[in-house]
């Protein structure tokens, strides 16, 4: 692999590079185990960051974080944020911060769903 030439077959498997470790993964080696639906970048970056505490290159976290209890997750897309947010609250009566990866976060409260039943 050379560092000042893009292969042409880079579609064939995701790349993820990280500047702080100054390494890069090519993802079709490196997870082997993707569950349903789930995104071999996704899976990389949040196992990246369970080791290292850091995420790779281009990759920005959602947190959904419990105002009222330690619950909390990171994900890596607005919509399984939202998800949980929504799921923990109505579920708990919990109001939970969701921050997008930059802007003003919100908070999702226990009474947003009006049809709860
Ligand atoms: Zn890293
Ligand atoms: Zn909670």
């Amino acid at each position: 692999m050379t560092d000042d030439a893009f292969p042409d077959d880079e579609r064939e498997a995701p790349t993820v590079s990280c500047e702080r470790c100054g390494r890069e993964w090519r993802l079709d080696r490196e997870v082997e185990e993707i569950p349903p639906g789930g995104h071999a970048v996704e899976q990389f970056a949040l196992d990246h960051e369970r080791h290292t505490g850091h995420y790779p290159d281009d990759v920005s976290p959602w947190t959904a974080r419990c105002e009222r209890c330690p619950a909390g997750e990171r994900f890596l897309a607005e919509r399984p944020a939202r998800r949980w947010a929504e799921t923990h609250a109505r579920h708990t009566r919990h109001a939970v911060r969701l921050e997008p990866p930059s802007g003003d976060s919100e908070v999702v409260s226990p009474g947003d769903d009006a049809d709860r039943s």
